[in-house]
């Protein structure tokens, strides 16, 4: 009885996120080519032949770009919300009837040995959803592309063993970016962009004083952040509200090209 949670990619580059249970696995998202994922897996040493689906958290493409071919290539169905499916129908090409599933955030339900419980995230595109799931005594959550730590977010990660949580940027070095033009600054900024590492530090907080035993920082900014500007920030914070990293609560950083910090949970 194992649960096994590890990003296989993250960052605004692409994401992608394996989780196996007792009867199968799943991958949230599917944000970098088909091959790269497979082989993303394997050099982790994860069995794609055990994935049995693919949930999607939003249309966006640093999250579905190999969504299509990995759902034709395993012949796994894509869960998505409505709203996601219709932003990315297109890009993703044809999926049978059978391999469609519409979901609805607020409503869970179960998925190869675990409890899936959708939830609405504040992100500029249709209707996107943060996920966590349950499997036996422990829950993990995927909790990227947050505008901002939401009640309802908040709500929904509460006591959360494992949690993936956004630090995207550092707003100072976004507001500086020169190849960034305004209105994309403002996106990312604003109440439905991304988390910096200021309030994904405070979500940190809030986190570990729910339960939270190990928190992966993910979903970095290529250009305006660092990984150790997004750790110093959250450790600083977890510090100061009198958590022992490494003790009470793990921290780390996911990585962004392969798979980092494999969580196996017993
Ligand atoms: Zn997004
Ligand atoms: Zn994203």
């Amino acid at each position: 009885m194992s649960l096994t949670f590890c990003t296989l990619f993250s960052g605004s580059s692409g994401n992608a996120v394996f989780l196996g249970g007792d009867e199968g696995s799943l991958l949230i998202d599917c944000g970098m080519s088909c091959k790269q994922v497979m082989e993303a897996m394997r050099e982790a040493g994860l069995q794609p032949s055990t994935v049995s689906a693919l949930l999607i958290t939003h249309e966006h493409s640093d999250h579905v770009k190999g969504a299509g071919i990995l759902s034709r290539q395993l012949h796994i169905p894509i869960f998505a919300t409505q709203g996601t499916w219709m932003g990315m129908e297109k890009a993703i090409g044809p999926v049978s009837d059978r391999d469609r599933v519409v979901i609805t955030a607020g409503e869970s339900f179960f998925l190869s040995g675990f409890e899936v419980v959708p939830f609405s995230i504040p992100h500029d595109a249709n209707d996107p959803v943060g996920y966590r799931f349950y499997h036996k005594r422990h829950s993990v959550a995927v909790a990227t592309d947050l505008g901002h730590f939401s009640q309802t977010v908040a709500d929904a990660l509460y006591g959360t063993e494992v949690v993936l949580l956004e630090s995207n940027h550092d707003p100072d070095l976004l507001r500086r970016n020169p190849h960034y033009p305004a209105r994309l600054k403002s996106r990312i900024l604003g109440k439905k962009g991304h988390l910096s590492n200021e309030d994904g530090a405070g979500a940190a907080v809030w986190l570990a004083e729910s339960g939270a035993k190990h928190l992966l920082l993910g979903h970095l900014s290529n250009e305006n952040n660092t990984p150790d500007m997004a750790y110093r920030t959250t450790h600083a914070a977890l510090t100061a509200a009198g958590a022992r990293v490494g003790e009470d609560v793990s921290l780390h950083i996911a990585a962004r090209y392969r798979a980092s910090y494999l969580y196996q949970l017993v």
